[in-house]
């Protein structure tokens, strides 16, 4: 890989994307960011790590290739692509709508399926690249209450194994990041009460933070993970303890 290596980032806005986005420029790779709607956070880390965020809802087959395009134009090709946007809702199947449900999976599933075929097609030219997925510990144990994510997820894991193995002889890994309960946004809904059950249920006894999980990922992205193509690594303090 290049020493400054080309790295597109989604949902590097806030949260665990935003502490990828920052954790890759600190190591001075050339970063662009895709994020949704929250400009003055977009424009926040622009600033500070010298990024280029692009705006582009996920959910939105239309919005995808222009912005994936104009991203590759930017960075002018990739080495490293990080599928990290998602989103989640806490309700039970019954009340879950069509739209929602539409949008889980799209953001979800569908989208890092569209952005990691367009970015595969540079990577095997140039016989080289990573795909890191974030994933999540629901897609293995599955949460009540949060089935369509939990689907989501699970099904991130099986497009993670399987295109391991479709680019592994290209010279591309793919691998996944699955975390627990981390500290941002995505659990601010949450009550002390549900926080205390899921830190309970962690064996290291606290939330985890969005910079342990931005860690693990630039570690798979990293010549240190060279030999690691088709794993899921959990960033989860060990939950479900
Ligand atoms: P946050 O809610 O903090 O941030 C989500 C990011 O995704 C934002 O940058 C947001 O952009 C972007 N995004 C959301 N929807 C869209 C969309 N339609 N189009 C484009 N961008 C979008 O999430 P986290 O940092 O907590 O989560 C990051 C990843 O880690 C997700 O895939 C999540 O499922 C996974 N994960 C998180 C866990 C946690 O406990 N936090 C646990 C397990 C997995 P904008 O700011 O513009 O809205």
């Amino acid at each position: 890989m290049p020493s400054q290596r080309r790295i597109l980032i989604t949902g590097g806005s806030r949260g665990i994307g935003a502490a990828c986005v920052r954790r890759f420029c600190e190591a001075g790779d050339k970063v662009v960011f895709l994020y949704r709607s929250r400009v003055s956070e977009a424009s926040k880390i622009q600033e500070e790590t010298g990024a280029t965020g692009i705006r582009c809802d996920l959910s939105l087959i239309d919005d995808i290739l222009p912005a994936v395009g104009r991203a590759l134009e930017i960075l002018g090709g990739c080495d490293i692509l990080v599928n990290n946007a998602g989103i989640s809702s806490i309700k039970q199947i019954q009340e879950m709508t069509d739209p929602e449900i539409d949008r889980i999976l799209g953001v979800n599933l569908a989208a890092p399926v569209r952005i990691a075929r367009e970015v595969s097609k540079i990577m095997i030219g140039q016989k080289s690249g990573s795909i890191i997925n974030l994933g999540s510990v629901w897609g293995e144990y599955g949460a009540s209450c949060e089935t369509v994510y939990s689907a989501s997820k699970a099904g991130l894991r099986g497009f993670t194994a399987a295109l391991a193995k479709e680019l592994g002889p290209s010279g591309i890994r793919v691998n996944c990041v699955e975390p627990g309960v981390i500290d941002t946004d995505m659990n601010s809904s949450l009550g002390a009460d549900a926080v205390s059950e899921l830190t309970g249920n962690t064996p290291l006894g606290r939330m985890g933070k969005a910079e342990e999980v931005a860690e693990a990922v630039f570690f798979l992205a990293s010549d240190a993970a060279s030999f690691i193509t088709g794993a899921f690594l959990p960033v989860s303090g060990g939950f479900p303890g």
